[in-house]
């Protein structure tokens, strides 16, 4: 018997058996003018607004406009210790304990900052390991902080120009295959300073063995950091367990938190109360309880809080927690359960077209992969995506020649995973 089935009734049957079902209504889905709402599977890229934002904001908003200052004692939900609201709830969507994360600035900005206390070459172990189709942003933080340590040490301490190495899939392959990554780390791993990777790659989807290459770059001394952008509130992470240095993700993707939203940032246990770290230094790192007798004297919170620099933005904070009691009540075990079925029903609609011109560059197996498929299209791609676009469905096209599409398990349906299947293939008889 197969599991999956591309008639109308199976999707309909799918989606009336979800236990997550309910979740859909909780958001606002853009609709075409035509007044249809339309096929959203660019979770990926920018997470829908929970219906319930708007109401976390405008209270604070309103405690603002009654309150002023003394909003930061009197407000409902108090501004001081406001963004404690979200520690736990975000701890358990990163598999962390809550002092290991904070929600602060946003995702360059954090890797940056964690790089000042992570990233400390010297003559010897002075090298950076990344995906090499990482994303640029990535790219530039990671490039200017070599090119900024080298500048400091001086050209004679490392050699700057040998100190990026970028990891490339074995040829004609897309996906990094892990024993390399274990190889090359086994290899070079004593001047490997850091081992940087994405969870999940932005542009093939392929998720990484998060805790092998935490292990394998802990057994030669290396640092190992990941960018969770594409992970965090798409994949089950163990960040504490897995034993990770540290972490960055955003929360507009698949967190919701809204354009531009709050960035996260973990730090493993063991190195909170490591004073001998570097780190850049604001207020709101100082312990809480002396913070306002403004004296001199830096006492750091012993959390991942003590990375903080400035007080934080409560209106931001209010609408991502709006998303992340979403979560809470959906829970991260469940949301992959769906995740797993949807993602691999889209897969299966795809794969029984059999369309030559259409490849799918995401592993196959669960493991290796979030909500994401990225779809290789040999010729027109562009065109494709444009098409797509035109007929209601927002994903988004990534130079050379990819489509990604990325069914999300908290408001997207099998339905919906359907239809896109039958527009992508212009096959109007699918509906
Ligand atoms: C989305 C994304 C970014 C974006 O960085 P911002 O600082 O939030 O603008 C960076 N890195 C990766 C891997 C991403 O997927």
């Amino acid at each position: 018997m197969k599991e999956y089935s591309s008639d109308k009734q199976f999707a309909a049957e799918a989606d009336e058996n979800d236990p997550l079902k309910n979740f859909r209504e909780k958001f606002l889905i853009p609709v075409r003018p035509d007044g249809e709402k339309v096929i959203y599977l660019a979770g990926n890229s920018l997470g829908l607004q929970p219906k319930s934002l708007r109401s976390y904001v405008e209270q604070e908003l309103k405690d603002w406009e009654t309150l002023g200052v003394e909003g930061h004692v009197h407000a409902k939900n108090p501004w001081l210790p406001y963004h404690e609201l979200l520690t736990d709830k975000t701890a358990k969507i990163t598999g962390a304990k809550p002092e290991e994360v904070i929600n602060m600035n946003s995702l360059t900005s954090n890797l940056h900052f964690l790089f000042i206390s992570f990233y400390r070459p010297d003559k010897k172990r002075y090298k950076i390991l990344i995906e090499s189709n990482a994303f640029p942003s990535d790219h530039y933080a990671v490039q200017s902080q070599i090119n900024f340590h080298s500048m400091i040490a001086g050209t004679d301490c490392f050699d700057a120009g040998n100190a990026l190495i970028e990891m490339k899939p074995r040829k004609g392959e897309d996906r990094i295959r892990t024993e390399d990554i274990e190889d090359l780390i086994e290899k070079d791993g004593e001047s490997i300073a850091l081992v940087w990777f994405a969870g999940v790659n932005y542009y093939s989807g392929q998720a990484f063995d998060i805790e092998r290459i935490t292990k394998a770059a802990h057994k030669k001394g290396c640092t190992a950091g990941f960018d969770l952008a594409h992970s965090a509130g798409n994949m089950l992470l163990k960040l504490h367990e897995w034993n990770v240095d540290f972490a960055v993700w955003c929360n507009y993707k698949y967190l919701n938190g809204g354009p531009g939203a709050i960035g996260g940032a973990f730090v493993h246990e063991k190195h909170l109360r490591d004073n001998t770290l570097p780190k850049f230094l604001g207020w709101w790192g100082h312990d809480k309880k002396t913070r306002f007798l403004m004296d001199h004297r830096y006492i750091p919170i012993p959390t991942a809080e003590s990375w903080q620099l400035s007080n934080p933005p409560i209106l931001q904070l209010a609408a991502l927690n709006a998303s992340l009691d979403i979560f809470e009540e959906a829970g991260m075990e469940n949301l992959r359960i769906k995740s797993e079925k949807l993602t691999a029903y889209l897969e299966f609609l795809l794969k029984e077209k059999n369309d030559n011109n259409i490849e799918i560059i995401t592993p196959s197996e669960k493991n290796e992969r979030g909500c994401q498929l990225s779809l290789r299209l040999r010729s027109g791609g562009r065109d494709t995506y444009n098409r797509l676009i035109g007929e209601g469905v927002i994903c988004d096209w990534r130079e050379p020649d990819v489509i990604r599409v990325a069914p999300v398990p908290l408001y997207n349906t099998f339905e919906e995973v359907r239809n896109f299947s039958g527009i992508l293939h212009g096959d109007k008889l699918y509906f």
